[in-house]
């Protein structure tokens, strides 16, 4: 979709004095919070950047504005704080620094804020003059369709150019030490990224996948056997026929051969250490395991066909397989990234055995840790 961003960061206050201030921090993630602002007897959205910048400056004391982006009821999107300018939109105190959040600011400091104007939750409530408490009826407790049409947009925009992993596309209370339960009880922050997903994916499929040449030049190839004594007899006919070379140190193969084949398991060879061999240039990474027999099958089979790779994982995309890792942020715990990955917090066990290898204790994980997501 024609994503229709107006750029009005120069019209809000105080503009002058912290045009040039700079962020702390790269940008990691992207926070969607609700405004809370609607009209009182339908609950319709209301409200904009203005609004919100001048509520933030003359009710908080802020310089600017809590949110970088707003997205109207009508799906018109407001850019009114530069990205480079950190955006105060997750304080909260963790004097003791026990959470490793940096004092609560590592959310401010590496997430941009995006404001999805309206109230999405049932219940409102509000106190008249004499201190009773009325409900407000609601009749928008999801965001509008055009809303939820450009805020997905923007989302996928600003991670194209930050390169945001999906797992950092966050709801404000999904910000570990914070309590609140904005963006709404009716914004459904699982189906968000189940949306972004299948745009994820929808893109990798379209990518060509990578081109195999009929002929590759030696030197371009590379069989790795980091379990030597179970797999080499099992390869030793395909070595003869294709003549790649072999390697038997992983940590060597990274940015030295544009094909990679890879015989042995997990347990010889991580997920994540294919990834990094794919990040670092291979065109191809191509994993045979299974026991001995099964391999031997498998590359024999390949030598008869004069294939030197399997047909299937040729297609498997990087993007793709980059998705079934996680990267712990502070104040992470299983039952959240659970709950970010599968939409379920009792999934933590799963993520802790495919994890065994690096976790001993399902309470304790540590930020930037990599996790395999099975
Ligand atoms: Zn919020």
């Amino acid at each position: 979709m024609e994503l229709n961003i107006k750029n009005i960061c120069a019209e809000m206050p105080n503009y002058g004095i912290y045009k040039d201030w700079q962020r702390e921090g790269e940008i990691l993630g992207i926070a969607i919070h609700h405004s809370e602002t609607v009209n009182r007897a339908t609950g319709a959205s209301m409200g904009s950047a203005l609004t919100f910048f001048n509520y933030h400056i003359k009710g908080r004391g802020l310089m600017h504005g809590a949110y970088h982006y707003v997205v109207a009821g009508s799906g018109e999107i407001e850019y009114a704080l530069d990205e480079k300018i950190t955006a105060y939109h997750a304080i909260f105190d963790d004097p003791s620094n026990s959470m490793g959040l940096e004092f609560g600011q590592h959310w401010n400091n590496h997430y941009l804020a995006i404001c999805v104007a309206g109230w999405f939750s049932e219940h409102r409530t509000y106190r008249d003059e004499q201190g009773h408490v009325h409900l407000i009826p609601n009749n928008y407790t999801i965001p509008s369709e055009a809303q939820w049409e450009s805020l997905v947009a923007l989302i996928q925009q600003l991670r194209k150019k930050y390169n945001i992993r999906l797992e950092n596309v966050r709801g404000h209370r999904e910000l570990a030490g914070i309590h609140t339960t904005c963006p709404g009880h009716g914004f459904d922050l699982a189906e968000l990224r189940a949306n972004l997903r299948s745009l994820d994916e929808g893109k990798a499929k379209s990518e060509p996948s990578p081109t195999v040449p009929l002929e590759i030049k030696p030197g371009e190839h590379v069989l790795l056997l980091p379990d030597t004594d179970k797999y080499l007899d099992a390869a030793m006919v395909y070595i003869w026929k294709f003549q790649p070379d072999v390697s038997f140190s992983i940590d060597e193969a990274r940015g030295r051969w544009q094909y990679v084949t890879v015989v042995g398991g997990q347990d010889s060879i991580s997920e994540s250490q294919l990834a990094r061999l794919r990040s670092g240039g291979a065109a191809l990474v191509q994993r045979i395991s299974g026991d001995p027999a099964v391999v031997q099958t498998t590359l024999d089979e390949l030598t008869k066909s004069g294939s030197r790779f399997l047909k299937e994982t040729v297609t498997t995309s990087p993007t793709l397989l980059s998705e079934r890792t996680y990267t712990v942020q502070p104040g992470d715990t299983l039952s959240f990234i659970a709950n970010q990955m599968y939409g379920n917090t009792s999934q933590w066990r799963v993520i802790f055995e495919a994890n065994r290898d690096q976790l001993v204790d399902p309470g304790r994980v540590h930020p930037g840790q990599i996790l395999q997501i099975p």
